[in-house]
């Protein structure tokens, strides 16, 4: 698609960057949003409370003096910040989220309604199991149906989330390795990978050791067994792996994994590429977490709630850790303890406090049970086939790292083609902030130089990737005619334009001190 795509009529974007300043701050309906603290006044409360009674001081003299510094609103004040800062955020629901590796589709509002029926939005984990019976029994349904789509044997369904996940597999692993009195050190870890996975093996006491991908961006087999000896405990493996990628040598992987007495964990955050139409239990994997809250919907925007179960092969399955739902005779109940464990079970500790998050399986489950396997399988689908139209669409501008071929879920490209233009990846990310788009993902996978990942999901129609694409196009051709001053000075068009990330993560300032007024403040 080379031709023109029909810009919208251009809004005059010179108009808002000539405005004059306003007295209030304000850009026409965009209210500069104040810290609360800033607008609360002390003094101020939205409900009457009457004096408290005089009593007899019983602090020895270190009751406080001073106001406590909360801010008083009124209750319109109150509720007038918090929508004003809600409409800052950019959702899914506003404006396509292109996020590659984050997966962020969009959550049917079935899932809502669902979620939010009395029965499971107002149950609370300490309930005798007797009164929460149909939530035990749609965790062990949703716990199937998450088996019979992997092909695995087993699942653990507490994790709060991928990287808990990630956690709770390793675990599994480790205690697998134990029972068998062995005692491996080593775990493999492909160059592409997520952080999580290094993090989590390291969290667990293992060494890394990095496995290179080969030039077409996958893990070669012949690298693996390289690596591979008694003292590997497992490989962590992405499949698709976050180059959008299918390891074509995933069965050969597993099978020198296995016949090296290690095990292989799979992430699964790119599940949402083969749903219906590839079971990781038939590639060899032992243990996969699954991002609910990628892959079956879900929101996940601002870092919650998540939910990653995993699910585990006949070998590790006993491991599984409390608490856990098991289904004797089609009656599940939730197995609290060790001695409440059913015969075979060695749980390798307790990993969460409660049952995992209620909210997230009923919104799964609402998913599923909406789509059906064959809508399932459609989503995946039309999740690949969106990522290689968004990739046809620009391959003629914009580079990719591994060749111009088919991908999966997302397509990545590198910086490739913004050499020597003077505009950087980060520049044309913070360019599409300007056009209205929330940036794709940047500099991850690290191994990509300058890379930007790019994951439409099934969500959008042809006519929002359309216009996406558009707009890349667009800027990649005002790169290329040396429009530097636009990117470097994006986004011109946000509440504020380039903040010093560095600084803010190295050098956080957390706490708030207060201005003499808040008038001072304001000035
Ligand atoms: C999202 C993601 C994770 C971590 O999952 P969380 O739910 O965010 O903890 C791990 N690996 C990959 C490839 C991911 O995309």
């Amino acid at each position: 698609m080379k031709g023109d795509l029909g810009r919208p009529t251009q809004p005059d974007a010179e108009r808002s960057g000539e405005a004059p300043p306003t007295f209030t701050g304000n850009r026409g309906l965009q209210i500069e949003e104040p810290l609360i603290y800033e607008i609360g006044r002390g003094d101020v409360s939205g409900v009457d409370l009457p004096d408290p009674p005089k009593v007899a001081a019983r602090l020895g003299g270190l009751e406080r003096a001073d106001p406590p510094g909360n801010p008083g609103l009124s209750e319109p004040e109150t509720m007038r910040h918090y929508v004003r800062l809600s409409q800052k955020n950019y959702a899914i629901d506003s404006g396509i989220f292109p996020l590659g590796s984050c997966t962020m589709k969009h959550n049917p509002r079935l899932n809502e309604k669902t979620a939010r029926l009395p029965g499971f939005a107002d149950i609370h984990p300490l309930q005798p199991q007797s009164t929460v019976e149909g939530g035990i029994a749609l965790i062990a349904e949703l716990g199937r149906r998450l088996t019979e789509l992997t092909g695995m044997a087993a699942v653990a369904m507490s994790p709060r989330a991928g990287a808990h996940g990630e956690l709770c597999g390793m675990l599994a692993i480790k205690a697998a390795l134990e029972a068998a009195g062995e005692t491996r050190s080593v775990v493999l870890v492909p160059d592409s990978a997520h952080g999580t996975n290094p993090a989590t093996a390291a969290t667990l006491g293992y060494d890394i050791v990095e496995v290179p991908a080969r030039p077409d961006g996958t893990v070669d087999p012949a690298a693996v067994r390289e690596r591979l000896n008694d003292t590997v405990a497992a490989i962590m493996l992405t499949n698709p792996n976050t180059a959008g990628l299918f390891e074509r040598d995933v069965i050969a992987i597993a099978e020198a994994v296995h016949a090296a007495g290690a095990y292989f964990y799979a992430d699964g955050a790119n599940f949402n590429a083969i749903v219906g139409k590839a079971r990781p239990g038939d590639l060899g994997v032992d243990a996969m977490h699954i991002n609910l809250h990628k892959t079956f919907s879900t929101p996940h925007g601002g870092g919650g709630p998540g939910s990653g179960p995993v699910v585990l092969s006949e070998a590790l399955a006993p491991f599984a850790p409390l608490p856990f739902v098991h289904v004797a005779a089609g009656v599940p109940r939730l197995v609290e303890t060790d001695d409440d464990a059913p015969a075979g079970a060695h749980p390798f500790g307790r990993l969460t406090a409660f049952h995992g998050q209620m909210g997230m399986f009923v919104r799964a489950m609402a998913y599923m049970l909406s789509h059906g396997l064959d809508g399932m399988r459609q989503a995946s689908e039309d999740a690949v086939l969106n990522a290689n139209y968004v990739r046809a669409c620009l391959s003629d501008l914009m580079s990719q790292p591994y060749g111009d071929r088919t991908c999966m879920h997302e397509v990545l490209f590198d910086d490739a083609f913004l050499k020597d233009s003077g505009v950087t990846t980060l520049d044309f990310a913070k360019a599409l902030i300007d056009e209205g788009f929330h940036p794709m993902t940047v500099y991850f996978p690290l191994v990509v130089h300058g890379a930007m990942l790019i994951e439409p999901t099934e969500s959008e129609s042809k006519a929002s990737l359309d216009l996406f694409v558009a707009s890349l196009r667009d800027l990649a051709l005002r790169v290329g005619r040396g429009e530097v001053d636009r990117f470097r000075q994006a986004p011109r068009l946000a509440p504020r334009s380039r903040l010093d990330e560095t600084r803010a993560a190295r050098k956080p300032v957390l706490t708030y001190t207060a201005p003499e007024s808040y008038r001072s403040a304001a000035e």
